[in-house]
């Protein structure tokens, strides 16, 4: 008998005839002699139509009750599998978070989990309970509802995992898998058997959607041990491959200031000034120049751009550097994979391969178990395909 998590993300619950499926999956799992815990989000487009309509109201609906709001996407679903369920024959119970005992932080729309309990669960589970949680939710310490983030269930669920010790999480998604490539954007991509978690914490991180990043931090840390899962396998042993996948993120714009002074305390103030408006800054590169001149390129997220630039604006100012542009048109496009430390040449393999399609590299940043290169955003797409087909990752089939 094992215990296990299955995940349901909004595309498998979106409707009653799904949400009955879905119910048919986990019986059958019961069925088999496990114990099971069930963590669901909300119907597909419903978390999005909850917040639209409090924008409907107001440009800036209030936090705390947007996340009450929010919250009730996931209470939906869970008491709807649960009836399913019981009218099935089966012994369910729904839980809210408050109700499992997720503690998180009072950042209202992306709390942290401080702390989680299982006993709620394993209670109804012994006595032999399907239990239906409710992903994406929790409460801060003065009992108010809190939300994960966006895509937040998916931390729920590795989270409540680790909470009760189970044997594996499996994540239900619209994707079966975890992929080398993002399918849409290059055709011959390929599921994964296997990924270990530092890769996919990279990829997560680069854009790749699969999972929540921070489920990924969690499984990582707790040691849940994570199956997205697909319908059938492909037995690639993964660790022998150099790259395990490509990612593009499109949403990262570029700064660039100018002659700026090349002396100590200078680069400390240029990012000091965007830290402390809270924005996060990637790829950082800084060239020799002649003279006591330096040019400092660093890459910041699009959201923050036009704030960014205003404020290295006053910087450059103050510094006496020359200029500051900026471009918003970029992309990142990223190989991670952990047979990279053992393999020689993978960066001149990646510059090549965009060099012979005529794509220039804009901005370089490297990683134990990754490369990510800037290149114009119009390339984006062909650059992950070529380098796909490079490294090795095409479909035979395709
Ligand atoms: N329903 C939430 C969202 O749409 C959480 C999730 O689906 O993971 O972001
Ligand atoms: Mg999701």
């Amino acid at each position: 008998m094992s215990l296990i998590v299955q995940k349901f993300g909004g595309t498998s619950v979106a409707d009653l005839v799904r949400i009955q499926e879905v119910a048919k999956r986990v019986a059958k799992t019961y069925d088999a002699g496990n114990q099971v815990a069930v963590v669901l989000s909300a119907m597909a487009g419903v978390t999005d139509h909850l917040i639209q309509m409090a924008e409907v109201l107001t440009d800036t609906p209030d936090k705390r009750e947007l996340d009450v709001l929010m919250a009730t996407g996931e209470q939906t679903t869970v008491a709807l599998l649960a009836i399913a369920l019981k009218k099935m024959g089966y012994k369910a119970k729904s839980l809210l978070g408050h109700q499992v005992r997720v503690l998180t932080d009072s950042s209202s729309g992306s709390a942290r989990i401080l702390d989680i309990s299982g006993d709620a669960i394993r209670d109804l589970l012994d006595k032999g309970y399907i239990a239906v949680v409710a992903g994406f939710q929790g409460s801060d310490a003065m009992g108010n509802i809190t939300t994960l983030g966006r895509g937040g269930s998916d931390t729920s669920a590795v989270a409540i995992a680790a909470a009760v010790n189970a044997d594996v999480c499996e994540i239900y998604t619209d994707v079966d898998g975890v992929y080398t490539a993002d399918p849409n954007v290059v055709p011959k991509a390929r599921k994964l058997s296997t990924i270990t978690y530092d890769v996919m914490l990279e990829m997560s991180g680069l854009g790749a959607k699969v999972l929540q990043i921070r489920s990924v931090e969690f499984a990582k840390k707790f040691g849940v041990p994570v199956h997205v899962r697909s319908s059938f396998n492909e037995d690639r042993d993964m660790e022998r491959m150099v790259v395990a996948g490509v990612t593009v993120a499109k949403s990262d714009a570029r700064i660039t200031i100018t002659k700026v002074p090349d002396q100590p305390g200078i680069a400390a103030r240029i990012f000091q000034a965007v830290a402390d408006a809270g924005i996060s800054v990637d790829m950082i590169i800084q060239n020799t120049r002649s003279g006591n001149m330096t040019d400092v390129t660093f890459t910041v997220p699009g959201a923050d751009y036009k704030q960014a630039l205003e404020i290295e604006k006053k910087v450059a100012e103050e510094i006496g550097a020359e200029d500051v542009a900026g471009d918003e048109n970029i992309a990142k496009v990223s190989i991670t994979g952990v047979g990279m430390k053992s393999h020689p040449g993978v960066a001149a393999r990646m510059f090549r391969a965009l060099s012979e399609e005529g794509i220039n590299i804009l901005m370089i940043s490297t990683s134990e178990i990754r490369i990510s290169c800037v290149v114009e955003q119009k390339y984006a797409e062909l650059a992950a395909r070529v380098l796909h087909t490079e490294f090795g990752l095409d479909k035979k089939d395709g």
